[in-house]
């Protein structure tokens, strides 16, 4: 296979009214929601999509704009001059190419990760096979998979109750929240919600905002006596508590609790991913568009399985694009039971809109009673609505911010 062309699309999608919502020392300000499409060619004329996870505020440490656009540049230019007419047999060949540009690992990450992805849905194409037979070199029958429902950004307690109540009506019987500090209100948040959906919905708690709190970011001891306090209403996990990267916190809090915990998202690479599986966290949250693609999320989940102590959830927000690509990995491996599916602000009040989202893709996702079923189709499966190129155009400037007082 020899790519032949690459573009690399900087797309927006604008909240409006621009929402601002507190927090405990602050408030984080939402703009707009930003998105990168990439297309691969090949000189054989078949045509590969891949989303990038890349946000404006990560690419903050490595472009002077803080611009999710000037990281779609770089694909389009340096990464892609280096892979074009390059003959490609496997995935390692584009690991390969792309690692010998000598990119920070954070963005060499990211960059694999798009034509990772483009190149499966490229090769599932040209087999016809779709990624998840591919990656578990077998045939595979592709079960609904169960999905948890993932929204609550900065609301009162009363809010994400009655959000979680919303969500289990709409049938999903797992609910992920952010709570907004300060700590008694996380308490209060997280016994509300169980108190109005009962026992039989798991409730998943993710914390990263108590260490992106400012000078009010909970220390150690503090996010400990949450823990205690928390696990009496029976979290299915708490995400993020402490510090990304962070593996000594990490290791203390399993040592000193029961409470599952879960994280990932931020790692920079897999091997970032797999430290972090070493220091006892029960899920590891590790992302297509973030990881190395397939590939690198694909090792991962393999060593998950070995070692049967961890679980493999992929990290999911954004938009159907990355959600497809996610769930080929879930259908590829039974040992993984959960998708995450983020609600935005037409399905479920409380969130902001995001409809971006659904409109990337032509292809009716079949969603129903909180699972996902893929199709059954080559590569990803799923047709690319490249009508939202010239409906989203990119604005300027960071998604999000957060102001602290
Ligand atoms: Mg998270």
């Amino acid at each position: 296979m020899r790519v032949s062309e690459v573009s690399v699309y900087s797309l927006s999608c604008p909240i409006e009214p621009k929402q601002v919502r507190p927090f405990y020392g602050g408030f984080r300000r939402l703009h707009k929601r930003d998105f990168i499409l990439a297309v691969v060619e090949t000189a054989d004329g078949a045509v590969g999509y891949a989303p990038s996870g890349a946000s404006s505020s990560v690419m903050r440490e490595y472009f002077e704009d803080a611009s999710h656009d000037s990281f779609a540049d770089l694909l389009e230019t340096r990464i892609a001059d280096a892979i074009i007419g390059e003959e490609i047999d496997a995935p390692g060949d584009i690991t390969t190419t792309i690692q010998n540009l000598d990119l920070p690992t954070k963005l060499e990450s990211e960059a694999i990760s798009v034509f990772d992805v483009a190149y499966h849905d490229l090769w599932g194409k040209r087999v016809g096979e779709p990624v998840y037979e591919l990656l578990a070199d077998r045939d595979v029958q592709p079960e609904p998979l169960d999905m948890y429902a993932s929204a609550g950004m900065y609301m009162d307690p009363e809010g994400y109750a009655e959000q979680a109540s919303v969500i289990a009506v709409r049938g999903f019987d797992a609910y992920k929240y952010r709570p907004a500090g300060p700590p008694e209100e996380d308490i209060e948040t997280v016994r509300r919600i169980r108190e109005r959906v009962g026992d039989e919905m798991e409730i998943m708690i993710d914390a990263h905002t108590w260490w992106k709190l400012g000078e009010r970011s909970y220390d150690f001891q503090q996010v400990e006596r949450l823990f205690n306090e928390i696990e009496a209403y029976d979290p299915y996990w708490i995400e993020e508590p402490v510090q990304p990267a962070d593996y000594d916190a990490y290791e203390r809090l399993a040592a000193a609790t029961d409470v599952p915990l879960a994280g990932g998202e931020s790692e920079e690479s897999p091997s970032g991913l797999k430290r972090l599986s070493e220091t006892g966290v029960d899920y590891v949250q590790g992302d297509v568009r973030h990881h190395c693609g397939f590939t690198g999320c694909w090792e991962l989940i393999e060593a998950c399985a070995d070692d049967g102590s961890i679980t493999f959830v992929p990290h999911n927000f954004g938009t159907h694009l990355g959600l497809v690509a996610n769930a080929h990995l879930i259908t590829a491996s039974p040992e993984s039971p959960l998708l995450e599916y983020p609600l935005f602000g037409s399905d479920v009040a409380g969130m902001y809109p995001f409809p971006l989202a659904e409109d990337v893709l032509l292809t009716d996702l079949d969603i129903a009673d909180g699972q996902l079923r893929l199709p059954d189709r080559p590569g990803l499966g799923v047709e690319v609505d490249e009508s939202v190129i010239e409906d989203y155009t990119h604005v300027d400037g960071p998604w999000t911010e957060f102001v602290y007082e």
